[in-house]
């Protein structure tokens, strides 16, 4: 055995901030050996000390393959480990810290003393797949099939990748907006496509149409979008969807489309691209339980798509992950009948908690952009001086006690995001107040 003293990573400029400072980005060890299995990679991947340390200790080679090589441990892992380090209130990672609804928790536990315990059917528990066509129709209007068109899957993340790589040949062209949600990328390099960006620009994030026309080309296979939007709270607008939609039909490309924000629309109707005029049968859409029930831990998502693209959205879960949870869905199927009153006192709970978030940071000093839904709110930090991004995060943890978002890494260029910020008001109102309190004691705009 051989120990080497590596350094975990070292403090250095914009770029190396994010890359090294604050985060748990890790060096590849030198000379390294280890015969023992213990976990050492882990243990350094897991270490957040902020500032460059040493660490004397056995590290074999970290390994991944080729298709991961370029990403780091999420940046929401990140960011909620450094909260819990720091004791900062987290306003980053989009987890409620408050309960889901009592009726949703007991249907869970009924399921499990009645003994639905073994594996789920693979596309899903018949009355949860009914449940969500039932849902789907209510919503756009839609009928499809719960046997043939709906497949249950492991939270949203898995309908996203299962429909990635059962519909994505490597080398295909998918267009995406940034900023995108981190797992988009990732699972694009998973499938080895190419992923063809498309910026969406503050203050009001609105699809440039022109850029969108010229990113299509012969070998584009699908749009992947998410509406309402993470993590900028846009929602596409009807005639941006329509122009989505026209570029689709005329180049046979797919839509994906990610809309596990549906139920947090608070300026505008949610539109499901899948109704708009000859768009189901190109399109996979995707949602899960997570924010609508604030149950993000519970990872039960789905994909709604004709049954030829459902047909490889299956293939691929099947070999992913077979089933996903069997109680848990038989609640979600209970969690699904919830009245119109349950969205509605939702809605209106998270437009207060909206208010306090957007206000508070406006007060603080923040260029705050327009959320129409999600529970996120981007905002221009530069008024406080810092050189970007990760510096503003990094400053906000360990002086103010705040965690947000940095967005560049949601983006192709992380330049472009350097000046943006992401909040969550997915907290008790107390938190979000505490936040802005501690924001307005220590932030200072800088003249
Ligand atoms: N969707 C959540 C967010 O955007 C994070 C989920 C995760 O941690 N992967 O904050």
């Amino acid at each position: 055995m051989q120990f080497s003293t590596t350094p975990l990573y070292s403090s250095s400029t914009i770029w190396g901030s994010l890359r090294s400072t604050l985060l748990t980005t890790l060096s590849k060890p030198s000379s390294l050996c280890c015969s023992r299995s213990t976990s050492w990679t882990l243990m350094a991947a897991m270490s957040t000390t902020a500032e460059p340390i040493t660490q004397k200790t056995c590290q074999p080679p970290l390994q991944v393959a080729k298709r991961l090589e370029k990403f780091k441990t999420t940046i929401f892992t990140q960011m909620s480990m450094l909260a819990i380090k720091h004791g900062a209130i987290n306003l980053g990672q989009g987890f409620p810290n408050f309960d889901g609804p009592e009726f949703v928790k007991e249907a869970a536990i009924e399921a499990i003393k009645a003994g639905k315990n073994q594996y789920a059917r693979g596309y899903g528990v018949p009355d949860l797949n009914s449940a969500v066509a039932a849902r789907f129709k209510k919503d756009t209007g839609l009928v499809v099939d719960s046997e043939k068109e709906v497949t249950i899957t492991s939270g949203c993340t898995e309908a996203i990748a299962a429909t990635m790589l059962g519909l994505i040949n490597p080398d295909d062209e998918v267009i995406v907006f940034a900023p995108f949600y981190d797992s988009y990328e990732a699972t694009l390099s998973m499938v080895g496509a190419k992923i063809k960006s498309i910026t969406l620009r503050p203050p009001d994030f609105s699809v440039p149409i022109d850029e969108l026309k010229a990113a299509f080309s012969k070998n584009t296979r699908a749009v992947l979008m998410n509406t309402p939007h993470n993590p900028t709270g846009k929602m596409f607008t009807r005639e941006e969807l329509e122009v989505i939609s026209s570029l689709a039909i005329e180049n046979d490309a797919l839509v994906f489309s990610d809309e596990v924000y549906d139920k947090l629309a608070f300026e505008a109707d949610h539109i499901s691209i899948a109704s708009l005029p000859n768009m189901y049968e190109r399109t996979v859409t995707l949602n899960s339980l997570g924010k609508t029930f604030s149950l993000t831990g519970w990872k039960i998502g789905w994909a709604i798509a004709p049954p030829h693209l459902t047909w490889g959205v299956r293939q691929a879960h099947s070999y992913l992950t077979f089933a996903t949870s069997t109680p848990m869905q038989s609640a979600a199927a209970a969690a699904l009948q919830a009245p119109e009153s349950y969205y509605e006192e939702l809605r209106r709970d998270y437009k207060a908690k909206k208010e306090i978030l957007v206000e508070g940071l406006k007060s603080v000093g923040f260029v705050v952009y327009p959320s129409s839904g999600t529970y996120f709110v981007v905002v221009d930090h530069t008024p406080f001086g810092l050189e970007n991004d990760v510096a503003f995060c990094e400053y906000l943890i360990k002086e103010v006690g705040v965690v947000a978002i940095p967005t560049s890494v949601f983006y192709l260029n992380p330049e472009d995001g350097k000046n943006l910020v992401r909040f969550t008001f997915c907290k008790d109102e107390e938190t979000l107040r505490t936040a802005v309190e501690r924001m307005k004691q220590k932030l200072k705009v800088s003249v």
